[in-house]
């Protein structure tokens, strides 16, 4: 494809485009409008423009709406897809049905170079960011949604290492002329990448998730290396500075290791992190990936780890809660087909193409 992707442009920058020609920021609204909430593929199928500027459109963009290119379903109706861009990267997205709530959780890069030990993604190596309309279009072309509720940036990569696409396709997702969908709605998950947090409560209204794992730095560290440059305390310091915006939510997600993360002095230490403040903890399972949940036990997996039972998940959130903090336990998804947190990418490799 070349020119210019209209998947991934504002509505401004669709008009900086066509007014040259002529056009007004009415039928910018209008291109957006077709790509964003009608999903057309076909510029010649675009609502409300004239043909001339259909012809025009024609000669110099594309719509840059693609479809996955293979799916497959959990048993609990959650569905895991495979895209794979036009310079071959892969990356996966999941649909998370749960009643009236229809949750798309998107990838913002074909592997990560954050290199949790832990995550199927971080195995799979770094293959490049996505851009903003390849973020946006994981949104707008699955098949089996017509109209997600929530979107969660939880998938593969590590959001605000491509602060600036993320930042873009928000706008995109949450603008009217855009994806329609309310900025309460879309959360973006990260391991905490200090300049990027900060840009990202600056410039946008979604919410925030940061992935705890030990209220301990020293842990921490050696379970997610990027705490030793951007440490989890002084991101939390700067989440509970920053007002809230609107219907804006901060959280943390606490996966829950047994022996490791879940004894009583790391829930002192959350309670002390946390009270009176207006950040959320969410609990979390922990998901072996399948070459460590396969192996004899504990035979491949230099850690040992597993996830906390759910008796003690639900003794954290009682006694987090009677401190005054929200606090909940996430259920698993999608766990046989790989799609549940962590375990995105564990059925690919470089050459991957099939699940
Ligand atoms: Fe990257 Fe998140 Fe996996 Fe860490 S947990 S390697 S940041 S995808």
């Amino acid at each position: 494809m070349t020119g210019t992707n209209l998947c991934g442009s504002t509505a401004d920058e669709i008009y900086n485009l066509i007014k040259p020609l002529g056009f007004t920021q009415s039928h910018a609204v209008s291109v957006a409008v077709s790509v964003y909430r009608k999903r057309i593929a076909d510029i010649f199928q675009f609502q409300k423009i004239p043909k001339r500027l259909m012809e025009e459109l024609y000669k110099t963009t594309y719509s840059g709406i693609f479809s996955p290119a293979e799916s497959i379903r959990s048993e609990d109706g959650s569905i895991k897809y495979l895209f794979r861009n036009g310079e071959g990267m892969v990356y996966e997205t999941v649909y998370i049905p749960e009643g009236k709530r229809k949750t798309v959780c998107v990838s913002t890069q074909s592997g990560c170079r954050m290199g949790c030990p832990f995550c199927a993604t971080g195995k799979f190596g770094f293959h490049g960011n996505l851009s903003a309309g390849e973020i946006v279009n994981q949104v707008i072309s699955l098949p089996d949604v017509p109209d997600p509720t929530h979107v969660v940036f939880m998938g593969m990569g590590e959001p605000l290492d491509n602060t600036d696409n993320v930042l873009k396709a928000c706008r995109i997702l949450t603008a009217e002329w855009g994806v329609s969908v309310s900025p309460g709605k879309v959360t973006v998950s990260t391991v905490g990448i200090t300049p990027g947090v900060i840009d990202f409560l600056r410039d946008s209204d979604c919410n925030l998730t940061l992935s705890l794992y030990s209220p301990f730095s020293g842990q921490r560290g050696t379970i997610v290396p990027a705490e030793r440059l951007f440490p989890a305390r002084e991101i939390i310091e700067i989440m509970k500075n920053f007002g809230l915006k609107g219907k804006r939510r901060m959280s943390v997600a606490y996966v829950m290791f047994g022996g490791v993360n879940d004894t009583d002095e790391h829930l002192v230490e959350l309670i002390h992190m946390f009270k009176g403040s207006h950040i959320r903890v969410n609990l979390v399972p922990f998901h072996k990936i399948p070459s460590i949940r396969e192996a004899e036990p504990y035979g491949n997996d230099p850690t040992g780890i597993t996830s906390s039972t759910s008796e003690r998940m639900l003794y954290f959130k009682h006694n987090l809660v009677i401190s005054g903090i929200s606090a909940s336990v996430r259920r698993s998804r999608g766990i046989d087909v790989n799609a549940a947190c962590g375990l995105l990418a564990s059925g690919l490799n470089r050459s991957s193409r099939h699940y």
